[in-house]
């Protein structure tokens, strides 16, 4: 397998969109009523055209002041500056935080030789939309000026191993990723459209998607496809299983170990 989990932890999110970290050996889930646990889980994938960081996550820090998501890479042997393509589902701060930081009042970019790739009207709203707890408005900034961002405006084969399908249902112009290493290695990462396996399980629409009924109908057909294609899926927001492939039978999806 030529997938990293980059995870920055576990938290739980309540109606204020806060993201507040979860120990899970000392903190207590009904301390937190009313609110959902989740994961924030960047992947790597290691492919022939190069390395691939799908969304980034929200640019923590470690104890150590070092970033997360660049602690996680070293780990597996990578540098920051060998990453070639960051790409990113959608721009809410949870996902795109960690396209760069500020250092002295400068942002600099966290992957410098990477290709950041987006939509281009998916920035547009997120610009126009007010809510800080949403956007981080500073780092869209430098997105939109970054010499190395690429907008995309449509679905796009961006090269003959990522494909790059607007999907919409979680924000207007909300991106899921089909990456084929090889025949008998393909990747769906469905960014918040399908940001945990247990939502294949539990049907349901979700109030805080632009289009909850979409994103239900979406992760159906995207459940279905990658069973038929015998595709690998990627899940940002999971707690437990962070990648599986999936059994659709008699109209009922089942989550399966990678061999
Ligand atoms: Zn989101």
């Amino acid at each position: 397998m030529s997938v990293v989990a980059l995870s920055e932890g576990t938290f739980t999110v309540d109606l204020s969109k806060k993201l507040i970290p979860f120990n899970r050996e000392s903190d207590s889930l009904n301390e937190r009523k009313g609110s959902l646990l989740i994961e924030i889980c960047p992947f790597l994938i290691i492919s022939n055209e190069g390395l691939i960081i799908l969304d980034t996550g929200l640019g923590k820090k470690t104890v150590n002041g070092e970033f997360q998501i660049i602690e996680n890479l070293s780990r597996a042997g990578i540098n920051s500056t060998d990453i070639n393509f960051v790409l990113l589902s959608h721009l809410h701060h949870d996902h795109a935080g960690g396209i760069c930081y500020e250092e002295n009042g400068i942002m600099n970019p966290m992957f410098p030789n990477a290709q950041y790739v987006f939509q281009k009207e998916e920035l547009n709203d997120a610009l126009k939309d007010g809510n800080p707890k949403s956007f981080n408005h500073q780092k869209l900034e430098f997105l939109s000026h970054w010499k190395n961002s690429h907008a995309i405006e449509s679905n796009t084969q961006l090269t003959p191993e990522i494909y790059c399908e607007v999907s919409g249902g979680h924000t207007e112009h909300h991106q899921v990723f089909w990456i084929k290493v090889s025949e008998n290695e393909k990747y769906f990462f469905g960014g918040d459209v399908l940001p945990q396996g247990s939502q294949l399980i539990r049907k349901f629409i979700a109030k805080y998607d632009y289009d909850g009924k979409r994103a239900a109908d979406l992760r159906i057909e995207f459940g279905k496809k990658c069973a038929e294609e015998n595709v690998t899926l990627l899940f940002f927001h999971s707690p437990e299983k962070k990648n599986s492939k999936v059994k659709f039978n008699e109209g009922r999806f089942e989550l399966i170990a990678n061999s």
